[in-house]
C-alpha cells in the first residue's frame, strides 16, 4: 500500500480525512499515489498560517528571497530526470516534453530569484516645488493559485516563483488530477528552507479550489484553466475586490500563406497541433491555409501525421502520449464523431486506439473545410484534432485567424517580411508567432491572451510584477 501523500500547511504535512488515488494515463493499471483531500478547515488553516506569515515575509531582505528561490530551482534542476518521469507518468506527456517543462520550472526560479533583487519603483520630481515622488512596489498579500493538469509543473511554478519573490505568501491548489507533481514542488521549496506559513499547498478538487477563492483574507486569485471555472471565479473575486488573474482556453490560428516554406509549416502545424497530444492552451487548433497552396500542404500533413506514432509516454519511440484522463478520451473523441456532420470533411485519424496499453490513447485527426460555424472551430477541444481551413487570399486569412472570442496565440508562415508584419499588427491574440509553431515561450517576457483567453495582468516577465505587486505613491518635502 503506497502512503500517503499531504497536503502542506503551515510549514508541516497535515494528513486528511480523504483521500484520493490516482492512476498512470498511459497503463491504468498502474498506481502513481495516494493523496490526502483538503478539508474546509484545512483551507481556512491555510490562508490563516499564510496571513501570519505575512507580515514578516514582505519585509525579509531581497536576498533571502533570492537564496531561496536559487536553492529550489538547483533543487529542480538536479533531479530533472526523476522530476520528468514522475510527470510522464502522471500526466501522459512524453519524456522529452517533461523534461522540458522540468527544466523550464527551475529556469523560471532562477529568474524570479534574481527578480526578488531586482525588483524596482521609479522616482520622479513632483510637479510641485521641493518635493519628490518616489512610486513604490510592495506586495499584495496572501495569494491563491489554482493550477490545471497541463503543464502541473511549470504553471505552479511560473505562479509561485514570482508571487514568493515579491513578498507575498502563497497557498496552491494544483490540479486534482496530478497532485504527485505538485507535491514534489511543495516539498522541494520545504527543503529549499521556505519559512513556515509563506508557502502551502492544498490538494483536492473544484470545492476545495471555491474554498479557497471565497476566502476574504486572499488578497489576489491567479488562475489558469477553463473559462466555465474562470467565470465563475471571476464573479467570486471581483465582486469582493480582490485582484484576479485568468488564464483561460484558446482556438489558436497558424496561417500558410502562399510564400511560406511548406515543410517548415507542416513541421510547425505537426508540433503545435499534435505534441502534448494537443492538450496545451496555445495549440494550433484552426490551420488557415491560402488557396494556392492549400492541396500540397493537406497532402503533407496528412502524410506526415500519419507517421507519428502514439504510445506509452515513457516508451522512447512515442511521439505522443496519451490523453490524461478517461473523461478527456470521451470528450475529444465525441468531438471527432460528430465534425462530419457539422460539415467538416475527415481526411485523417480521430479513432480511438487499444494499444499498446490500457490506457487514454487518441489518434491525431485532420478535418478539412473548416469553417467558424463548426463547433471544432468554435470551443477548445483540448485534444490532438485540427481543422484546416482555406483562405482566398492573406486578407482572407487574417480575417479568418480573427473570426474567434479567443486571443492566445497566434501564427503565420510566410518568407514575405510585410506579411509578417502586417498579420502582427492585424492579430487579435496575446501572442503572435513569425515561422514558428503558436506553442513554446520564453519565462521572461509577458505570457497571456485578450478576448475570452484571459482576464487581468499577464504572467510572467513584466506582468508577473504588475499582478504579484502594488503600487505605492510617496510625496516627499524637508
Ligand atoms: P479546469 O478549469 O477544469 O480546472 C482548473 C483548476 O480549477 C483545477 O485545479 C480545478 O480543481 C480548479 N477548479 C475547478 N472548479 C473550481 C471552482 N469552482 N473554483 C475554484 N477552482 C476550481 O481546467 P483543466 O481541465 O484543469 O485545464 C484545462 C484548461 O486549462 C483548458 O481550458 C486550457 O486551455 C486551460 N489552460 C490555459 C492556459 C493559459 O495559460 N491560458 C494554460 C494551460 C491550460
Amino acid at each position: 500500500m503506497q502512503q500517503v501523500r499531504n497536503n502542506y500547511i503551515d510549514g508541516a504535512w497535515r494528513p486528511a480525512e480523504h483521500c484520493s488515488e490516482s492512476y498512470n494515463p498511459s497503463d491504468t493499471s498502474e498506481l502513481i499515489g495516494r493523496y490526502a483531500i483538503a478539508g474546509t478547515a484545512d483551507v481556512r488553516d491555510a490562508v490563516e498560517a499564510a496571513r501570519k506569515a505575512f507580515a514578516d515575509w514582505k519585509e525579509t531582505s531581497p536576498q533571502q528571497r533570492f537564496d531561496i528561490l536559487d536553492r529550489a530551482a538547483d533543487k529542480i534542476a538536479g533531479r530533472t530526470q526523476d522530476l520528468a518521469t514522475l510527470l510522464s507518468r502522471e500526466e501522459g506527456k512524453t519524456l522529452p516534453e517533461a523534461a522540458a517543462e522540468v527544466t523550464k520550472a527551475a529556469h523560471t526560479f532562477k529568474y524570479f530569484a534574481g527578480e526578488a533583487v531586482r525588483l524596482a519603483g521609479s522616482s520622479l520630481r513632483s510637479v510641485r516645488k521641493a518635493v519628490d515622488v518616489d512610486v513604490r512596489r510592495e506586495a499584495v498579500g496572501v495569494v491563491g493559485l489554482i493550477t490545471p493538469w497541463n503543464f502541473p509543473f511549470s504553471i505552479p511554478a511560473w505562479k509561485s516563483a514570482p508571487a514568493l519573490a515579491y513578498g507575498n505568501c502563497v497557498i496552491l491548489k494544483p490540479s486534482e488530477l496530478t497532485n504527485a507533481i505538485a507535491w514534489e514542488l511543495a516539498s522541494i521549496l520545504h527543503d529549499a528552507g521556505i519559512p513556515r506559513g509563506v508557502f502551502q499547498m492544498l490538494m483536492g478538487g473544484g470545492d476545495v479550489g471555491a474554498a479557497l477563492v471565497s476566502n476574504r483574507d486572499v488578497d489576489a486569485v491567479s488562475f489558469t484553466g477553463s473559462g466555465a471555472v474562470g467565470a465563475m471565479i471571476a464573479a467570486q473575486v471581483v465582486g469582493r475586490g480582490a485582484k484576479l488573474q485568468l488564464e483561460l482556453g484558446g482556438k489558436n490560428p497558424l496561417v500558410v500563406a502562399d510564400d511560406a516554406d511548406l515543410d517548415k509549416a507542416v513541421d510547425a502545424a505537426v508540433r503545435g497541433a499534435f505534441y502534448s497530444t494537443g492538450q496545451r492552451c496555445t495549440a494550433s487548433s484552426r490551420i488557415i491555409v491560402d488557396a494556392t497552396v492549400h492541396d500540397g500542404f493537406v497532402e503533407r500533413l496528412v502524410e506526415r501525421t500519419a507517421r507519428l506514432r502514439v504510445g506509452h509516454a515513457l516508451d522512447s519511440a512515442s511521439d505522443i502520449g496519451p490523453l490524461v484522463s478517461a473523461a478527456q478520451l470521451q470528450r475529444v473523441s465525441r468531438y471527432a464523431e460528430a465534425a462530419p456532420s457539422d460539415g467538416a470533411r475527415h481526411a485523417f485519424g480521430g479513432r480511438v486506439l487499444a494499444a499498446p496499453a490500457n490506457g487514454y490513447y487518441f489518434e491525431p485527426a485532420i478535418f478539412l473545410d473548416g469553417t467558424m460555424h463548426q463547433n471544432i472551430n468554435r470551443e477548445e477541444v483540448f485534444g490532438p484534432i485540427v481543422s484546416v481551413f482555406k483562405a482566398s487570399d492573406f486578407e482572407d486569412a487574417v480575417r479568418l485567424a480573427n473570426a474567434t472570442e479567443f486571443g492566445l496565440s497566434a501564427g503565420i508562415f510566410t518568407s514575405s517580411h510585410a506579411k509578417a508584419r502586417a498579420f502582427i499588427r492585424a492579430s487579435n491574440s496575446g501572442m503572435v508567432m513569425v515561422n514558428l509553431p503558436t506553442v513554446g515561450s520564453d519565462y521572461h517576457v509577458p505570457f497571456g491572451g485578450r478576448g475570452a483567453s484571459a482576464y487581468g495582468p499577464k504572467e510572467m516577465g513584466l506582468g508577473a510584477i504588475e499582478f504579484f505587486t502594488q503600487t505605492k505613491t510617496a510625496y516627499i518635502a524637508d
